[in-house]
């Protein structure tokens, strides 16, 4: 009896798994396996495929399809990640097919290897040109040997002399033109500088020993490790998967992808060269397909990388490692909802791996689990910098006492001052503003019309281009000189970005040099790197910027941090505002202070007094998880409580109402918020409504949800809709 394999499809519209069976014809006998991708016919569309398994078809008699192709070398997935699909399925309410999509669609999807044409060398020791008697033969040689796959010409320029020379050695066999897999190198041409590692101090050693014990005993294991800004973390990490890799194990490095920087990229291959494969973003297609193959293969074994990177797939994971554990980036906001430390966690059960949880400022989920009784992490402390640098000291400044003194500007009369004086000793400034473009909110000052996206409920950004931008749809359009409302003429441009703050500092220090690093200026490739390391060599004396300069960032020469408007964070309408805001101050203090020369943080508000602002200025992590946690004890809010949001969307307000009013009738033994209008009340000509479910056991969540998502799945009169359930959301 012949076995079928059996094929998972995405049937897009449909939120549900069915397996499909296929013949596997002779020719592919033998390499479709458990994990491999394939293309199979669906009705009349040929389509993306999973293999899941083999077995026999459901009905005798039937003449099954065959599978059509084979899209990858080997199989995609490790029999970890099909498990980890699995899972996921039943955590975070979603199809596998879905979860497995997840697990290639930022690496992948349509790329495949490359193939190229070109002259390879073809050695044989004794016909090898003699660089005294044949020179140009002998230069043609070099090149061929440290880049092979060239073509004739490329091949003819490189070493300096004419076509005719290659085709000598193509005569003599040297040579060989082919068609070959080549893997493109997302670091080829930039400088590896290998570096050894430094001595560590007793914390790190302490650290270091702790979690390299535990690492290959085939058994889960979990730590927290807590270390301050500039404790020497990235060197724990480091040698922690030194460590893995001398006993045999794969490691995984996880970051979020703003400090997944160029400096950071450049630390790990300088310690690890090219077994280092990094997974992100900015990769072209084929540069991840190819990193992603380096590892499936087992050629690279360190998989560096954002959130995605957790589903490297390592056929032997012995250490994961989240560094900035607390980052909300962890989270994926679209289906499936996963977050990178749950999915680690699980893997690490599949796999019997270590994990590593690093943060300044550990999320109250993770600190809790690594104190109280009975607790399932281990903490470990670093709680000194490196070479007992003392903590940046940080000054908060009432913004309240500027306006009456005066000081109606962005920047206080004490910030000012501060930044003179650095800038007169030759040290360097960071300053910060989670905003980017020149204004975000444009009024009429005669009507009081508001400039809105037409799309959204939100209000337009003005940026320096003249442009007005939606900042969630991309919406874009010229800004206008009228109101559009009544005519009037005097527009009223609010709410400071990064932009204005540019302009505003060029004027007030004409002489320092500026630099911004936001989402504007970093759009391009490469020019991340170019702001960094201009700034780090001295370029500019200000580097402005988002949260992209609060995190990660390592330059010594940073002795001021000013903060903008530290309020910004702090009155979303999210339970989780005070942790955000916290932590975020914490990490952009931590910016200063990191060289020789003391730091100082200046840190404006409208809110001096609150627990987020004082203890991040005092560096009292604990005070700060006291308080806070007193607080979600008394709200009933995580870690005290799982919640799920189910959101509900669609073109028509009143069909969202119904469904969302339909679904909150299904759901049982649970707490539930709302139904109510979500905070942005519509996206993208979509209006959203939603419900938050509150239990002390996620299964209980998930019990509760079934019913309802299986219902409204079933009715047609609300195909239209999208109805999305977020386990465990991080904002709301
Ligand atoms: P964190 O991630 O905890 O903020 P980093 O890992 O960026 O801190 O370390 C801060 C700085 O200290 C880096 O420049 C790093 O190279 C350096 N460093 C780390 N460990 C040591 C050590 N044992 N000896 C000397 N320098 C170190
Ligand atoms: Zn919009």
């Amino acid at each position: 009896m012949a076995v079928y394999a059996e094929v998972l499809v995405d049937l897009a519209a449909r939120q549900v798994d069915r397996v499909f069976h296929y013949r596997v014809p002779p020719s592919l006998a033998g390499r479709v396996l458990v994990g491999s991708r394939v293309l199979v016919p669906f009705g009349r569309r040929r389509i993306e495929g999973y293999v899941v398994g083999f077995g026999h078809p459901p009905e005798d008699g039937i003449k099954l399809k065959e599978v059509l192709d084979l899209l990858d070398p080997g199989p995609l997935f490790t029999p970890h990640q099909l498990e980890l699909a699995r899972w996921m399925a039943a955590y975070y309410l979603c199809p596998t097919v879905k979860a497995l999509q997840a697990m290639i669609w930022p690496l992948l999807r349509t790329a495949g290897p490359r193939k190229m044409r070109g002259l390879w060398p073809v050695p044989c020791p004794d016909r090898i040109p003699d660089v005294k008697r044949a020179p140009k033969s002998a230069a043609v040689w070099q090149v061929a040997l440290a880049r092979p796959g060239l073509t004739r010409g490329e091949l003819a320029l490189a070493a300096g002399v004419s076509p005719a020379v290659v085709d000598t050695l193509v005569a003599r066999g040297l040579l060989r033109g082919e068609e070959r897999v080549v893997q493109r190198d997302p670091c080829a041409g930039l400088p590896e500088i290998r570096h050894r590692p430094p001595a560590l101090n007793p914390h790190q050693r302490r650290a270091v020993q702790e979690i390299t014990g535990s690492l290959g005993l085939g058994e889960r294991r979990l730590f927290l490790l807590h270390g301050v800004t500039g404790s020497g973390k990235t060197e724990v990490y480091l040698q922690c998967i030194a460590g893995a890799l001398q006993q045999g194990l794969q490691a995984m490095m996880l970051l979020p992808e703003i400090a997944l920087t160029p400096q950071m990229i450049d630390i790990f291959r300088g310690r690890f060269g090219r077994r280092v494969a990094v997974l992100h973003s900015r990769l072209s297609q084929g540069e991840r397909y190819d990193e992603y193959q380096r590892l499936r293969a087992g050629e690279a074994r360190v998989a560096l990388g954002a959130r995605s990177a957790v589903f490297a797939p390592l056929e032997k994971p012995g250490l994961i490692i989240l560094d900035e554990e607390h980052e909300p980036s962890y989270k994926q906001e679209e289906t499936p909802r996963y977050h990178a430390r749950g999915v680690a966690l699980r893997l690490a059960g599949l796999a019997g791996a270590v994990v590593v949880l690093g943060s300044a400022t550990p999320s109250l989920e993770s600190y809790a689990r690594a104190t109280a009784a009975g607790a399932s992490y281990r903490l470990v402390e670093l709680p000194e910098r490196i070479g007992g640098r003392p903590l940046p000291r940080v000054k908060t400044i009432d913004m309240r006492q500027e306006i009456r003194a005066g000081n109606k500007s962005l920047f206080s009369r004490q910030l000012r001052e501060a930044m003179t004086e650095r800038l007169s000793r030759g040290e360097q400034i960071i300053l910060f503003l989670n905003r980017r473009g020149f204004s975000t909110l444009v009024v009429c000052r005669e009507c009081g019309l508001v400039l809105k996206c037409p799309h959204c409920d939100i209000s337009l950004t003005f940026h320096s281009s003249g442009r007005m931008r939606c900042h969630y749809c991309h919406y874009s359009v010229l800004a206008p000189s009228l109101c559009p409302g009544c005519g009037g003429r005097y527009l009223a441009y609010l709410g400071a970005g990064t932009q204005k703050i540019e302009q505003e500092i060029r004027e007030l220090f004409p002489d320092a040099g500026v630099m911004r690093l936001d989402g504007d200026t970093t759009a391009r490739r490469g020019a991340h790197r170019e702001i960094i390391e201009g700034f780090r060599r001295g370029g500019a004396g200000i580097l402005i910027g988002t949260q992209m300069v609060a995190k990660g960032l390592d330059l010594p020469g940073v002795t001021l941090v000013g903060v903008i408007a530290a309020d910004l964070s702090l009155f979303m309408p999210d339970f989780r505002a005070s942790e955000r805001t916290f932590q975020l101050l914490t990490q952009v203090a931590g910016r200063s202070g990191r060289g020789d020369r003391e730091g100082e943080v200046l840190v404006q508000t409208y809110s001096p007094h609150h627990y987020a602002v004082t203890c991040a200025v005092n560096h009292d992590y604990q005070g700060f998880y006291r308080q806070e946690m007193t607080l979600r004890r008394s709200l009933g809010y995580p870690p005290f409580t799982h919640l799920c949001r189910i959101l509900v969307s669609g073109r028509k307000e009143e069909e969202v109402q119904e469904a969302a009013a339909a679904i909150a009738g299904l759901i049982q033994g649970v707490d539930m918020l709302g139904p109510a209008p979500a905070p942005l009340t519509r996206i993208k000509d979509r209006y959203r409504w939603h419900l938050v479910l509150k239990s002390h056991a996620p299964a209980a969540l998930r019990a509760a949800v079934k019913p309802a998502l299986d219902f409204i799945n079933r009715h047609s009169r609300w195909r239209k809709l999208v109805v999305s359930v977020d386990m465990d959301p991080q904002s709301m």
